[in-house]
């Protein structure tokens, strides 16, 4: 199958965080035994696959495993995942689940790329977030993952947290910055359904603050801007060459494989999840739709989309109220733009 991006989803975490909305279980080690096996299923039903590009072990906490249990995957992950030595091999992990001996060991069997889930470095957030780590839990990782020789890594940080004032979201990103990552997620906290979070807001325990967010995202997008960061997705920044290429893969519109329980997939027109090892949710998508999609997707990045994706009356009125300029024949979103993307990929479908 000529698809050069996987995605993995190990599904479980130490304690399920309540903003969280993904497919995700509590650790139970037993269950985690047998998802070794689930998943060499699950690989085989696949099919051989090409050398890849990009693979990609996402969550879930992937690092919730032990490091018995991480090797048994990658043992199988080996047996049917070609790899070869450029591909970018990216796990998330927390910091709470990374002795150094497991550091070594991922470094060892080829994961080259670590994205840990920080969030910030402010205690009070991380409580307030119900994370289980501590700002010096993100240090100590930050040191074991260097010290076993990894050169790419990324920080997750959250903003528009309760109780997160400027200051502290200003603090958090020097914080980051002090530990010079290669690669920086800033991600506006979102209220989803069927969540304790989502429950609080009802319940009018916590509050959104439109006007907030928006000062901590321009916020970061300065303070960021001006240390040289390339701001090249709206919630992404990277050090030069350092922009995380699975990523890049889905907002251009590749192909791309996803194995686990709620990974999907995208293959020649073709959207399915697997499940029990078989394709469910199966969907036939239009070369339209898939263009518009993938329209929308790289209008969240800085080299912008081109327009004839959409009709000129959708786009005109953002060019007139400076929510997007022309930059290179490809329509870019400005700062104004950036602030109200969700709203304008709505008024653009
Ligand atoms: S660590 Fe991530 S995946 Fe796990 S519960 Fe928290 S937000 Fe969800």
């Amino acid at each position: 199958m000529s698809v050069r991006h996987l995605y993995l989803h190990l599904p479980f975490c130490p304690s399920i965080c309540p903003y969280c909305s993904f497919h995700v279980e509590r650790v139970d080690r037993k269950k985690m035994d047998r998802f070794a096996a689930r998943l060499e299923a699950d690989l085989r039903d696949t099919g051989p696959m090409d050398a890849l590009e990009t693979v990609y072990f996402g969550g879930g906490t992937p690092t919730a495993f032990s490091t018995t249990q991480l090797e048994a995957i990658l043992d199988v992950v080996d047996r049917f995942v070609p790899r070869p030595r450029d591909c970018e091999t990216t796990m998330e992990a927390n910091p709470s689940t990374l002795p150094a001996e497991k550091c070594r060991m991922l470094r060892a069997r080829g994961i080259n790329r670590i994205s840990l889930g920080a969030q910030s470095f402010d205690d009070e957030v991380l409580k307030t977030l119900g994370r289980h780590h501590s700002s010096a839990a993100i240090r100590v990782a930050w040191e074991y993952l260097r010290a076993a020789g990894f050169n790419n890594l990324n920080l997750d940080l959250i903003f528009g947290v309760p109780g997160q004032t400027l200051e502290t979201w200003e603090s958090t990103l020097r914080a980051a910055l002090e530990l010079k990552p290669d690669h920086l997620s800033c991600y506006n906290l979102t209220y989803e359904e069927d969540t304790p979070y989502m429950d609080r807001l009802r319940q009018g325990i916590c509050h959104e603050d439109d006007d907030c967010n928006e000062t901590m995202f321009t916020r970061a997008e300065d303070l960021l801007s001006d240390a040289g960061w390339h701001h090249y997705e709206i919630s992404n920044y990277a050090r030069s060459g350092f922009e995380c290429r699975h990523n890049v893969a889905y907002w251009t519109g590749r192909d791309y494989l996803g194995v686990g329980p709620s990974a999907v997939s995208t293959v020649r027109g073709k959207r399915w999840k697997m499940a029990d090892g078989r394709r469910v949710e199966m969907e036939s998508l239009s070369a339209e739709l898939r263009a518009r999609e993938q329209a929308l997707l790289e209008l969240r990045t800085s080299r912008g989309t081109a327009a004839d994706f959409f009709r000129f009356e959708q786009w005109k009125p953002l060019v007139e109220h400076g929510f997007a300029v022309f930059e290179n024949d490809r329509l870019v979103l400005t700062r104004e733009g950036r602030l109200r993307a969700d709203e304008i990929a709505v008024h653009l479908c």
